[in-house]
């Protein structure tokens, strides 16, 4: 059993905000770990410890920084199985997405040392003679960064590492369902090299990670807030972080579609929906929200989709399924109530009930002994669904798609964003053009085409618009403008002063000149 305290400049902390108990969710009779949360005085020292620490850090440079992102690379690499155990025993993901996860830190590792020998500024030509203009990337200070529990190391991971590369000191609030992975992730990070104070992991509840993160922003000892979440708290957060006029990195909630025109490859299409519906048990900020298909399909792939959803090996983590419990007894409830928004003109298919999958209301094919021992929910796919529909609108976190239809493409479209999210989105056609015009039209910050909704690259920039986000990016070298400003430097060596706009040659041209007809 993993017993969890904060760790505020290398050492564990008091835990005056009490003890939280987690258990495997695949097998709720054994304990993982043992929370010792902190409070919002816990949080606010923490981001002091980091303020204090911050100019040290900046002052390294930068390829020097890289090759502490260097070392994190290696060391989860070499610690990258017990790590993906780690996951899968705390939050219940099948073994072979956590390894994923945990591979997805080390792309994100490659990708950031190389940045520490980058992070380039420009020289720009001055207006004037005998004066350079120049641009440089400068730290923003001290990140707090606060994140959701269904990627425990993969979200932060694409904080932390360009937040550190860029000379910002962290202090990172994990979900308080994964201690034990924060704090072996938390411990990974603190043995790569870096100063102390540079980087803390608070262990805290909501309430009180508000209260110490407005404490934090009103002492001016937090730059910059980076959460990823719900919608609800991130507009919450917005909120705080526009009173100090600052703008926070906000990655949130999605409903994301994925369209299905009728010239598609209806079997791609079906693969494509069980992944992103039903991987990690739905409960990705990317999983497939409603199947938008056309009519002269839709019936064809309602069938198809049924049956690949029926068959589907669902159970134990450790072993080769689609998807293991829901990650969290939070989640689990709530799904309870995701099942409640099904009305009488919907269809429900893909299992042999709705809800929890146990022995009165068993799953055909469960793999495992006993479903009950875990928060294991059968698959349902709600066909019918229409705009009106709660169930359309609401982003519904666990194993529950929706099938809704449409004739024209317009119609596709509006459905596609009628939600207000705009995180992921895909379609699935064999036509260039639909392709295209799906991505100018969609509102999506992410466009897939004739592949799942889920799916990132540490290259590529990650985030929503809309409800799931306020623009900003992760991932790759957008995410630098979260953790970097831009500093603009001009230098006149000519001796005397040259002011912009009023000093500055003309070039005599003849402009009646006219080419001889
Ligand atoms: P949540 O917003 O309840 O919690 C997320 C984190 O915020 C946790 O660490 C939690 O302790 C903290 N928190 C909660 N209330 C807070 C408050 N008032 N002030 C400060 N911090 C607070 O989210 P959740 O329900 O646990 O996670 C699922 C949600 O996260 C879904 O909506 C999912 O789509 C979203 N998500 C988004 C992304 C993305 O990249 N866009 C990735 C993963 C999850």
């Amino acid at each position: 059993m993993h017993s969890v305290r904060s760790l505020v400049s290398g050492q564990t902390t008091d835990a005056p905000g009490g003890v939280r108990t987690i258990a495997n969710p695949a097998r709720l009779d054994e304990i993982v770990s043992e929370a010792h949360l902190g409070d919002a005085e816990t949080f606010l020292q923490a981001c002091r410890v980091a303020k204090a620490s911050q100019l040290a850090w900046s002052s390294v440079p930068a390829p020097v920084r890289g090759r502490a992102i260097q070392q994190l690379g290696r060391l989860v690499e070499d610690n990258a199985e017990t790590l993906a155990r780690l996951i899968t025993q705390e939050i219940g993901k099948p073994i072979k997405e956590s390894r994923g996860e945990v591979q997805e830190v080390m792309d994100t590792c490659s990708f950031f040392l190389g940045e520490g020998r980058r992070l380039y500024g420009m020289t720009v030509p001055s207006e004037m003679p005998d004066k350079q203009l120049f641009t440089f990337r400068t730290p923003v200070g001290v990140a707090a960064i606060i994140t959701a529990g269904n990627f425990p190391v993969a979200v932060p991971s694409w904080y932390l590492v360009p937040a550190l590369l860029c000379g910002n000191a962290v202090v990172w609030k994990p979900a308080e369902y994964t201690p034990a992975i924060a704090d072996a992730f938390a411990q990974l990070i603190l043995h790569a090299g870096l100063p102390e104070g540079t980087f803390q992991m608070v262990l805290a509840d909501g309430p009180a990670t508000f209260a110490g993160l407005e404490r934090a922003l009103d002492e001016g000892v937090v730059d910059k807030v980076g959460f990823t979440g719900s919608t609800a708290v991130g507009e919450r957060l917005g909120e705080l972080c526009g009173r100090h006029l600052q703008t926070p990195c906000l990655e949130l909630g999605g409903k994301n579609p994925l369209v299905v025109m009728p010239d598609a490859d209806l079997d791609l299409a079906v693969e494509g929906a069980l992944f992103s519906g039903f991987g990690t048990a739905g409960q990705r900020c990317t999983s497939l929200g409603t199947a938008i298909v056309h009519r002269d399909v839709h019936q064809d792939f309602v069938d198809r989709f049924t049956k690949a959803v029926t068959e589907a090996p669902i159970g134990d983590p450790t072993r080769d399924v689609l998807y293991g419990p829901m990650i969290d007894e939070r989640f689990a409830a709530r799904f309870e109530d995701w099942v409640e928004l099904i009305r009488d003109h919907h269809h429900v298919h893909g299992s042999s009930a709705v809800g929890r999958i146990t022995r009165r209301a068993p799953r055909e094919g469960f793999v495992g002994d006993d479903p009950e021992a875990g928060f294991f929910y059968h698959p349902t796919i709600v066909d019918g669904v229409r705009a009106e529909d709660d169930l359309y609108r609401i982003e519904t976190f666990g194993p529950i798609v929706g099938v809704a239809s449409f004739d024209t493409f317009d119609e596709a479209i509006a459905l596609a964003n009628g939600h207000g999210y705009g995180l992921s989105s895909s379609i699935y056609t064999t036509d260039p053009l639909h392709a295209f015009r799906f991505r100018e039209r969609v509102s999506a910050g992410m466009v897939s085409v004739n592949n799942s909704t889920s799916g990132a690259e540490a290259h590529l920039p990650f985030g929503g618009n809309g409800r799931s986000g306020n623009g900003s990016r992760q991932s790759g070298v957008w995410v630098l403008d979260q953790f970097t400003r831009w500093q603009a430097m001009n230098w006149d060596y000519l001796g005397h002063l040259q002011k912009a706009q009023m000093d500055v040659a003309d070039v005599a041209a003849d402009l009646t000149y006219r080419l001889p007809e």
